[in-house]
């Protein structure tokens, strides 16, 4: 991985936000790599499919990029927001792929991997409507909420310009990859427990400790008025998928560093 952007050609470009799109387009082109299997890299997708940038061509897993020269914060900003929920319900999301690059030096300093299956509809904001103004007036984007994101999930693959080892990526997705067997409305509460378990920032955990996390859970699911019972069953699910031990005594073990 090389972590300058490609600058053939952007002369032709006139404006920097062209010129920022053409260059990470193609330097994830040339530098991305499937996290679902051993490819060392990933196709371009054939025009008209814009939503999907990337696909594996060995297990035909899609990816999408995001880039931005500024540092991740809370936020990122994705697209229509009826679509991107309509596609974590029915489990066709592609992962995510977030790039921040320098923009003077001209060179990547943090890329981000999102698996598809680690977006809970939680971590989808709604945005407001675009004005009567605009051209799409009405039109209401979204962004997607990093820290609902469970820490698991968010992958580094790059890190204020220090590159991770492949293989070392792909083994932390090789730990979470069980979560994308359940089933696509379900998964929403197992991420949301996940990540309010690594809230607790520690490996062992009680169930006093993890029902202290009941307000915000709550928050994210007003409709459930059984959040405790919802606990107690996603804990289950997180150690039948391998994340979460049960020590008894109502003690837990959280597995694996993240
Ligand atoms: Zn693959």
């Amino acid at each position: 991985m090389d972590l300058a952007l490609p600058v053939e050609g952007l002369e032709r470009y006139h404006s920097r936000s062209q010129m920022a799109r053409v260059a990470t387009e193609a330097w994830a082109a040339a530098n991305l790599f499937c996290v679902n299997c051993d490819s060392p890299r990933l196709e371009s997708s054939p025009a008209g499919t814009r939503a999907l940038d990337y696909f594996c061509p060995r297990c035909d897993d899609p990816f999408q990029l995001k880039s931005q020269s500024m540092p991740f914060g809370q936020r990122v900003l994705d697209s229509a927001y009826s679509a991107m929920m309509a596609a974590i319900a029915s489990d066709r999301a592609p992962h995510f792929v977030l790039l921040h690059y320098a923009r003077e030096a001209w060179s990547v300093m943090d890329l981000l991997l999102i698996p598809r299956f680690a977006i809970p509809k939680s971590a989808i904001e709604k945005r407001k409507p675009l004005s009567s103004k605009a051209r799409r007036a009405g039109w209401v984007g979204c962004n997607i909420v990093l820290s609902h994101i469970p820490e698991d999930a968010r992958l580094s693959i790059v890190r204020d310009g220090v590159i991770e080892r492949a293989s070392v990526v792909r083994r932390r997705f090789e730990r979470i990859r069980p979560l994308a067997e359940l089933k696509a409305e379900e998964r929403g509460w197992t991420l949301d427990v996940l990540t309010a378990v690594r809230g607790l920032n520690r490996e062992q955990f009680s169930l006093d400790d993890i029902y202290s996390r009941e307000p915000e859970l709550a928050a994210l699911h007003p409709a459930n008025r059984h959040v405790r019972d919802k606990i107690r069953q996603q804990l289950q699910v997180l150690r039948d998928k391998g994340l979460v031990e049960f020590l008894g005594r109502g003690q837990y073990w959280l597995r694996g560093g993240a």
